[in-house]
């Protein structure tokens, strides 16, 4: 049950009290914060397509608001359905304590549900510290994935995901519902695309972690050659769900503390990006140049100037090792 007369009070109360460091409740969970080595998980509202049934009838019980919380690795998404409280991406290992701290001035439902868009523990590394999670989903190769991770091994293994799927799959319904999509290869074999359509709103993991180079675990089955075209798979189907958000895993923050929120259109530009990268890397490749000279030498269009190239060393290196296997 939602602790909270109105949507707006409880969003207003949290996020004035988290963003400027004062109140009753803030002052609770920084102090029970305090031993874990000041984790601090962040939480803002996405105002989603509900806005307008929201604002027209703002004392109903029968919505609830999507969060996107911000800590250690991956961004988190979470709402309470009527089925528990969902939670998509649990980030790094330890972080599971500081997002129940949050989640505790919303709600006093249960975690019931994790999503793991994919198997790095950055992402999926505080499944442990929900117990009260009887659901664990991901794609197939994620599971696998996990499977052979320290974290996972051992008692540890009954946080494995525990309901899989290959292509897609949606979970509950009417409002609460979830659709989970698999469009290929790309940063892993198994990356989950998240489509909540009553907050018009995708999550892509590290899909799209950012505007920077992309991240491709190669350990994990990714391909930099196939990325954008699964990414091109995504955003049509993001775009034919009305999506408005689209929420990279690791977009930066502005202003201090609110994660940017990305549009289709970004990530339309970010698989324009992808594509551009892989040609420069290719015709660097084909002029006879090494990894290392290619990723010295690259040139981009000076329309992504603003993308994050810092580690085009290790782009460029596995855009290599994938033209010549
Ligand atoms: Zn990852």
């Amino acid at each position: 049950m939602t602790k909270a007369v109105a949507f707006g009070t409880v969003v207003v109360a949290v996020c004035a009290a988290l963003s400027v460091g004062g109140g009753r409740l803030v002052r609770a969970v920084e102090a029970r914060q305090a031993g874990a080595q000041d984790r601090v998980v962040n939480i803002q509202y996405i105002p989603g397509m509900s806005n307008a049934e929201k604002l027209a009838d703002p004392f109903s019980a029968t919505y609830s608001t999507l969060y996107l919380l911000r800590g250690g690795g991956g961004h988190s998404l979470t709402f309470e359905s009527d089925d528990g409280v969902i939670l998509i991406s649990t980030m790094a290992p330890g972080w599971g304590g500081p997002i129940l701290d949050v989640l505790g001035l919303i709600t006093e439902d249960p975690v019931t549900t994790l999503i793991n868009t994919h198997p790095d523990s950055d992402y999926s590394g505080g499944n442990a510290e929900f117990p009260s999670a009887t659901r664990i989903i991901a794609h197939a190769n994620a599971k696998t994935a996990m499977a052979r991770m320290p974290a996972f091994q051992g008692d540890n293994a009954q946080f494995l995901p525990n309901t899989v799927f290959d292509d897609a799959m949606s979970l509950l319904e009417g409002r609460n519902r979830v659709d989970l999509h698999y469009f290929g290869a790309g940063h892993t074999d198994g990356d989950t695309v998240v489509i909540i359509p009553t907050y018009g709103t995708a999550y892509l993991g590290d899909l799209f972690p950012s505007k920077a180079l992309p991240v491709i675990d190669t350990a994990n089955g990714g391909s930099a050659f196939a990325l954008p075209d699964t990414l091109q798979r995504a955003l049509e189907a993001i775009e034919s769900a009305g999506v408005d958000y689209v929420v990279a895993g690791k977009a930066p923050t502005f202003r201090g503390r609110q994660v940017q929120l990305m549009s289709i259109r970004d990530l339309q530009e970010y698989i324009d990006f992808n594509r551009a990268f892989l040609a420069a890397v290719k015709s660097a490749a084909d002029a006879g140049k090494s990894a290392e000279d290619a990723a010295a030498t690259l040139e981009m269009p000076d329309k992504f100037s603003a993308y994050d190239m810092e580690r085009v060393q290790d782009a460029v290196a596995i855009v290599y090792s994938e033209l010549q296997p």
